[in-house]
């Protein structure tokens, strides 16, 4: 058993620490939080430092890095920003769909922009009435001779008004089909005639930003069809597994960032004349926090380590992403509590990890979808 990275990994985890560092400052971050602006000069950054290619095979512009490489990155992005982190998983997630499933045209048409960060994608699934259940979507895409014709509405979709951005949109293709054989997979730009992007005020998250669309009449052309017609559900199911593993390295590295501020923040403040750190209540809140945090964290390696030797890992990435997701929220409530009202303060950077946790146990399925889906494995029928 081998719990370390390789030296390469550990260069890749110091360039992107020292990159975060360099373009991302926490006064920076504060502005675009406040602002809710996306700071465009970091996603250029990433680009520029191949972060955006580094899933990608050699043979189409990318770097041929592993599942392991992405939650690397994954990790370090979130310990500085939950938040932008999800603007990276929204670009490579896509990408690394085009290229499972889109054909040889497709993938040298849409991932050397992206990968150069001159588009980005975005991912439009849920719905008003569609959001545990994806099956209950309702866009639907008319096909009309070379083209379809787009209509419905997509919510909560991270980044999805963004310029330059795609939006991998799933479709229903047939109204009467059974849902795993109805649904199709659309790139649709976020500015072509008929899209219109609305930001939604929420609690956290707010420089990539989430967003309403709608879709009227927009014409797509049939050659942004990704994976054959009705082919949708396949494509949605092939990539999230790695999702869901990436995301749990995001939770990981935020949750880590929470336990490192807490920690900080006891050491210096002092009440009743000596650290509250010193007060057992508060070194022992910290204490459970890096263990669970820790487990949480190991939890998520297995995973990811799995699905990088391509081993069918569902049980173990499910647990991980419902793990740390829960470990994270819980974490970023008890750094509130440990920092008193200046963990409420825009001055300090808890608040805003607080905030962006809270959406940790939802997006990229609930809490209660991961332990439906567990329970399945075990054979249980959980509803
Ligand atoms: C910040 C944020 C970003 C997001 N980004 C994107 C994005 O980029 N693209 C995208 O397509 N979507 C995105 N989502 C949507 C996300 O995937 C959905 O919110 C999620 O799937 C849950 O859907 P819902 O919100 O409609 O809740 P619902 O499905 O209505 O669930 C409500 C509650 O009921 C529970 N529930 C539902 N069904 C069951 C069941 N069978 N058993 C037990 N409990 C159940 C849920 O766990 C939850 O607690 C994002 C969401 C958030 C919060």
């Amino acid at each position: 058993m081998n719990f370390s990275f390789t030296e390469e990994q550990e260069m890749l985890r110091e360039s992107v620490r020292r990159l975060m560092q360099r373009h991302a400052p926490r006064d920076v971050l504060r502005a675009h939080d406040r602002d809710e602006t996306f700071p465009n000069e970091v996603y250029a950054a990433w680009a520029e430092a191949g972060l955006l290619a580094l899933p990608f095979p050699e043979e189409v512009g990318g770097l041929g890095g592993s599942v392991v490489d992405l939650a690397i990155v994954s990790f370090e992005l979130s310990r500085v920003s939950a938040d932008l982190a999800m603007a990276y998983g929204g670009a490579v997630f896509c990408g690394l769909n085009i290229l499972r499933k889109g054909s040889e045209e497709q993938v040298q048409r849409f991932l050397p922009p992206m990968m150069r960060g001159e588009t980005r994608f975005a991912i439009g699934i849920s719905e008003p009435d569609a959001g545990s259940d994806v099956g209950a979507i309702k866009t639907f895409a008319r096909r009309d001779e070379d083209r379809f014709i787009v209509n419905g509405q997509k919510l909560w979709m991270t980044g999805g008004g963004l310029p330059n951005t795609i939006i991998s949109t799933y479709v229903k293709t047939d109204r009467d089909a059974h849902y795993r054989n109805a649904m199709s997979l659309l790139l649709i730009d976020n500015d072509a005639p008929g899209v219109e992007c609305r930001k939604l005020e929420m609690l956290g998250r707010r420089c990539v930003g989430t967003y309403e669309v709608f879709f009227r009449d927009v014409a797509v052309s049939e050659n942004r069809l990704i994976g054959g017609l009705n082919k949708g559900w396949d494509c949605l199911m092939a990539g999230l597994q790695i999702e869901r593993a990436v995301s749990a390295a995001g939770s990981c590295g935020a949750a880590q960032a929470i336990v490192d501020l807490a920690a900080s923040y006891a050491r210096e403040r002092v009440q009743f004349g000596r650290p509250i750190g010193e007060f057992q209540a508060i070194a022992h809140m910290i204490a459970d926090m890096a263990t669970e945090v820790d487990a949480a964290t190991m939890l998520m390696w297995r995973a990811v380590w799995l699905a990088s030797e391509g081993k069918d890992a569902l049980r173990e990435i499910t647990m991980a992403k419902l793990f740390s997701s829960e470990v994270y929220a819980k974490v970023a409530n008890m750094g509130v509590q440990i920092m008193g009202g200046y963990g409420l303060s825009a001055e300090y950077d808890m608040q805003r990890y607080f905030r962006d946790a809270r959406s940790a146990t939802i997006a990229a399925g609930t809490s209660q979808t991961q332990r439906n889906l567990i329970a399945g494995l075990m054979g249980l029928k959980a509803r």
